[in-house]
């Protein structure tokens, strides 16, 4: 007899598993390194698959090398609740961005099997290629042919720093699967991950309900100005394309604060042209990321830093060009969804809190093909991207607890 109490995950087979699958493409600092497409990816993949053979699940690979693991449900019509998220890793990544939401869908799975409990909708455990996009530009790239924003011809022709392609290595590694990318049709997509930010653990919480992601703006600029000696260029003759960007540096700060709560935007890049300490730049490429919940603000700051960027570079003489090289629509998570996470949360007895999601995930692009949300646990300092991530056993096990309290809501148990 299933009851509310004893829905409950085994947490330390969890912890073991994430262990496990650490020891593959160790890091230099307690980390990892497994990039997508390399032989540490294939090896993190097999293992998984013997985990999934273990838990009696049926194997498809579509042609992108996203691993679908099915648990058949009771109705044949259903459609199938996906969970998931990914096993590869940056190069100096740590041992849960990703992981935590596989291993976390296939111990939901495993725990089904000792409970017995049966459900109407099949369930999908998903590993999608490549989310990192560290190797092959952009990142979450499978999910986005999956979604159809991006196509499978890009895809495959993507390079890495070697000039291998996407295409090439997938084949190499031996998981380029046969089924045609996108053409699975999802009741529900659910997918657990570390915050990657400081919030829930500042605040005490064990659990984020992610109600929304946000959408980004990646503004490329090209500010061109006049190559002359820093020496002996007198003041009021200089065309100083550095001292244009430093005052779109600082007005871009001036946007996001002014659009607060809810907005950021800074620069993470940018290339002085010759830079040499003695000649004053000719040419300036830096890249601003602006990011919001909220479309209109989104777009509303793009359109202010444009504006106020033009008239800067006016003001100097610089030449100024923009080109949006990177773009993600905000997305609002499936209220049903959303409120399947907390009410297990409740249920359970876990702290929670809403939750914006701040980076990409393969949930994002998965919204746009199905109801999709994504459950959040705590990591430590908000540290990822970087190989001293940490979690706890507790966090873990809160998280898995509620992701498979709520796929178990929305998959419906059969008595
Ligand atoms: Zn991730």
């Amino acid at each position: 007899m299933v009851t509310g109490e004893n829905l409950r995950i085994d947490g330390d087979r969890l912890w073991d598993s994430l262990m496990e699958m650490a020891r593959i493409g160790p890091g230099i600092a307690g980390g990892n390194n497994r990039q997508t497409l390399t032989d540490e990816d294939a090896e993190a993949r097999a293992l998984f698959k013997t985990w999934c053979d273990e838990a009696g699940l049926s194997m498809g690979v579509d042609q992108m090398g996203t691993m679908f693991m099915t648990r058949p449900g009771t109705d044949p019509d259903a459609l199938p609740v996906y969970v998931g998220s990914h096993l590869d890793t940056q190069p100096t990544g740590g041992k849960y961005d990703g992981v935590l939401g596989v291993l976390g869908a296939l111990e939901a799975v495993r725990s089904m099997n000792d409970l017995g409990i049966k459900t109407k909708h099949p369930i999908v455990v998903t590993n999608w290629a490549n989310e990192e996009g560290a190797r092959f530009a952009p990142a979450m790239l499978a999910s986005a042919v999956f979604a159809g924003v991006l196509t499978q011809d890009h895809a495959y022709s993507r390079t890495d720093l070697d000039g291998k392609t996407y295409g090439d290595e997938l084949k190499r590694i031996g998981w380029k699967g046969d089924e045609e990318v996108g053409t699975r049709k999802m009741h529900a997509y659910y997918e657990l991950h570390i915050e990657q930010g400081p919030i829930l653990e500042a605040e005490g919480k064990d659990i984020g309900v992610v109600t929304h992601c946000q959408g980004l703006w990646w503004l490329e600029f090209t500010l061109t100005g006049r190559e002359a000696h820093t020496g002996s260029t007198p003041m009021d003759m200089r065309v100083n394309a550095g001292l244009a960007m430093a005052r779109i540096l600082e007005m871009v700060q001036e946007v996001a604060m002014a659009a607060q709560p809810g907005a950021v935007g800074g620069v993470g890049q940018m290339q002085f042209s010759p830079n040499s300490r003695n000649v004053l730049p000719g040419k300036v490429v830096f890249t601003v990321d602006i990011r919001s919940p909220d479309q209109a603000k989104l777009d509303g700051m793009r359109a202010e830093i444009e504006s106020r960027a033009a008239a800067i570079c006016a003001d100097i003489g610089v030449g100024c060009a923009i080109d949006p090289v990177g773009h993600f629509d905000p997305v609002t998570f499936a209220p049903e969804l959303v409120g399947n996470v907390r009410k297990a949360a409740e249920e359970l007895g876990y702290s929670h809190m809403n939750l914006i999601s701040g980076a990409g995930h393969d949930a994002c692009w998965a919204a746009q093909v199905a109801p999709a949300t994504m459950v959040m646990c705590p990591c430590v300092n908000g540290i990822s991207h970087n190989e001293a991530e940490e979690i706890s056993r507790e966090w873990a096990r809160a998280g898995a607890e509620v992701l498979f309290r709520a796929v178990l809501e929305t998959a419906e148990i059969v008595e």
